[in-house]
């Protein structure tokens, strides 16, 4: 992303009167219970709509869970259970662990319910009535765990990369969806949308795809029942693709509410990990421009969390549950450190170690010790009442650049960088203390002006921070005497230097982050 795309970004979003933002995780496949890969895409997409929020949008936020498929079949029998029951049983592990993780979806979509199949139904129609499905007979090696054929130079001596484990040979007849006549009417639209990708180097790495060659790929079974039944051939079973994408479409009433379907189409950004750009970059907008549905406007493609190297899956055998971390750290702890440790769309190594380190230096250092030493000498010098600042503080400035890079950062889903820019404000206000030692000063105009300015201060990180820590920045908005709620400021009106009045009781408390 370059800095003219950022700032077109930012200017649309200023330019706009009410608009409406709509964003999505993948849906999870419910093999599996959560594990920190799953909370690290759906930390990073509601930090994302809290940011929209803020900026007074109309936000949709959607998770769900995938639910049908082989893997999900086998996984029941293996419990003795229906693959319904089985995934009854699997849906609310994802609900409970992002409730508490504070995430604030605004829909929860799972691919069983009624009104999925019904836009999966439709999205088929169109497709084979625009003459892109077809019927063949496919010979291949299939992992059953990708649920995906390869051929044999995507595979280690015959063993699947992602899972080592061995391939099976498969034969059977399956609808196929023509992929390959979409490859220039792909590269035509991502011309057309330059900055349709985040980061930009996974834009250039889908036009590389593509530019490849696509092949067609299967989207039915005979052999399995658990699925949703294609429409004009209920012998076959559709699988995978045009079932797990097609939620993004069902959550907004694509085929059944027209209304909510002209509001949220399309998608604003799929956040998505890596490893599944390829289906949501090319697949995805293949099947959409065939049934005349507008592509995406955004993708945002992280990287791995890596645990000691290796990707956190389930197969891997080396799930961290995010809710055994949580304890220790804290909701808000974990969640910065997802989301401030590792640049969006690189891969990160996620440590204990690494966690407590930003715990200390971020909340229990920065942050925590500007609330502290603020509110003590507020406490001690001006009997707890907080000053106004100054129109003319040194801080203004730096708070307005603060804004304004946290600001373009959001906008083109680069959480770290935001959250520097926000921190910058805070280890410059740290300094400005420092540097005027109000501990040390007489009460009187020129102290009050230093903690109304660092007040101030703590007013504005409350509002930009909150994406990230949203329960503490709550907290730290009472804490400067504030009322009401942080969520419902509105930017960019609420960064503007000023808006912290004098005469509201600050109070000093237990310490908000206690060093671990
Ligand atoms: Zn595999």
């Amino acid at each position: 992303m370059t800095n003219e795309h950022a700032h077109q970004r930012v200017d649309a979003v200023a330019s706009a009167t009410v608009s409406r933002f709509y964003v999505t995780t993948p849906i999870y496949y419910v093999n599996a219970a959560p594990h920190i890969g799953h909370a690290y895409s759906t930390i990073v997409a509601d930090a994302l709509a809290r940011w929209h929020r803020l900026l007074g949008e109309d936000v949709k936020f959607l998770t769900g869970t995938d639910e049908h498929g082989l893997k999900i079949a086998q996984a029941a029998e293996a419990k003795g259970l229906t693959p319904q029951a089985f995934a009854d049983s699997i849906a609310p592990t994802f609900k409970t662990a992002w409730q508490r993780l504070n995430i604030a979806n605004d829909d929860f979509i799972r691919t069983t319910e009624p009104r999925h199949r019904a836009s999966v139904t439709t999205l088929l129609q169109a497709c084979y009535d625009a003459g892109d499905i077809e019927l063949d007979v496919y010979r291949g090696k299939y992992c059953v765990a990708c649920e995906e054929y390869y051929t044999d130079d995507e595979l280690d001596d015959g063993y699947c990369r992602i899972h080592k484990t061995p391939v099976d040979e498969y034969e059977e007849e399956n609808y196929f969806f023509r992929l390959s006549r979409f490859e220039q009417r792909l590269l035509d639209w991502y011309d057309a949308h330059p900055s349709a990708i985040v980061p930009e180097f996974r834009g250039n790495e889908v036009r590389g795809f593509i530019k490849g060659g696509l092949r067609d790929f299967s989207i039915s079974r005979t052999s399995i029942d658990w699925g949703i039944p294609i429409p004009w051939d209920t012998r076959h079973v559709t699988y995978v693709w045009f079932d797990a994408l097609t939620n993004y479409l069902s959550a907004v009433g694509y085929g059944a509410d027209d209304a909510q379907y002209r509001k949220w189409w399309p998608v604003d950004y799929h956040v998505i990990g890596k490893d599944i750009i390829r289906f949501h970059c090319v697949y995805w907008p293949a099947m959409l421009l065939s049934a005349g549905v507008e592509p995406p406007r955004g993708w945002a493609v992280g990287g791995w969390l890596l645990f000691g190297g290796e990707k956190i899956s389930k197969t891997a055998g080396n799930i961290v549950n995010p809710l055994d971390l949580i304890d220790d750290i804290g909701v808000d702890g974990f969640r910065h450190y997802v989301l401030a440790e590792t640049p969006y769309g690189a891969d990160g190594d996620f440590t204990v170690e690494g966690l407590t380190a930003r715990y200390n230096a971020d909340l229990a250092n920065n942050l925590g010790n500007l609330v502290s030493r603020v509110a003590t000498v507020v406490g001690k010098k001006c009997g707890g009442v907080g000053p106004a600042p100054a129109a003319d503080s040194a801080l203004s400035q730096v708070a307005a650049d603060a804004y304004a890079a946290t600001a373009a950062a959001w906008a083109t889903v680069q959480p770290s960088r935001a959250l520097e820019a926000t921190w910058s404000l805070i280890r410059a206000t740290n300094a400005y203390l420092e540097q005027h030692e109000p501990w040390k000063a007489e009460p009187g105009p020129t102290l009050d002006r230093v903690l109304g300015d660092a007040l101030e201060v703590l007013r504005i990180v409350a509002i930009l921070a909150s994406p990230s820590i949203p329960d503490a920045a709550q907290a730290v908005w009472e804490r400067i005497g504030l009322t009401g709620r942080v969520e419902d400021q509105r930017l960019p009106s609420a960064a503007t230097w000023g808006g912290y009045a004098s005469g509201a009781a600050v109070i000093k408390g237990e310490p908000l982050f206690p060093r671990r």
